[in-house]
């Protein structure tokens, strides 16, 4: 199967249904542990809908965001399927899982600004639905100082992409209003 698609809808939906499959197991922190596939949908929804982003490498990326951090996939299968140009972003915004927590957080935010342009765009949509998460279904027993503590690290990283794409940028100031207080 071809993995530089002339069938940019083909394309999404494998990338959808690869996802979904990856992570079918997982669920996200809020309290009623929520389907954790609603959070990759989520980028790909913000980004073309409200951003109007329609470039399919970007919205297959954002589906495939989390594969490698958070699943058993590898930088050369999501290659194998989906060619290099959209394994290349996804293995951009994936931390260095060889770091300690707090190294890596850290590290988001000096390497932001070395991104590719395609990889800042998933980054930017990765942390408006997180802050938008974080409001409205909320990780389970987060202390108010540690949300506020997490808004204020995406906002450090954002503040390291500013001038990649208005619209998101001003989405992620819309969510970011709403930190927790
Ligand atoms: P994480 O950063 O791992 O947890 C947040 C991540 O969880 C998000 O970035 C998101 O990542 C994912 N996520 C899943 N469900 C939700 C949801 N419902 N809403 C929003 N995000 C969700 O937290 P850590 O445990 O790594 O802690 C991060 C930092 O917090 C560390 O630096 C640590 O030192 C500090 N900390 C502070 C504490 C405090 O009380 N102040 C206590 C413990 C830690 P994705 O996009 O990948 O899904
Ligand atoms: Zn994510």
């Amino acid at each position: 199967m071809s993995t530089q698609s002339a069938d940019p809808l083909g394309l999404l939906l494998r990338a959808a249904a690869f996802a979904a499959e990856k992570h079918r197991l997982q669920r996200r922190l809020d309290v009623e542990a929520s389907a954790y596939i609603n959070h990759p949908i989520a980028l790909a929804n913000v980004l073309k809908n409200e951003g109007g982003i329609s470039d399919p490498i970007v919205l297959c990326a954002a589906l495939l965001h989390d594969t490698i951090e958070d699943t058993q996939t590898s930088y050369e299968e999501l290659r194998a399927e989906f060619g290099p140009e959209i394994a290349d972003v996804v293995a951009e915004v994936s931390d260095d899982k060889s770091l300690k927590k707090e190294a890596r957080k850290q590290a988001q935010i000096e390497h932001a600004h070395l991104k590719s342009p395609r990889a800042k765009l998933v980054k930017l949509a990765d942390k408006i639905c997180n802050l938008r998460d974080m409001v409205e279904r909320p990780p389970a027993e987060w202390s108010l100082g540690r949300k506020q503590e997490y808004f204020d690290w995406a906002k450090a990283v954002v503040d390291r992409l500013r001038g990649s794409h208005g619209t998101l940028e001003r989405l992620f100031d819309e969510a970011y209003t709403r930190r927790p207080r």
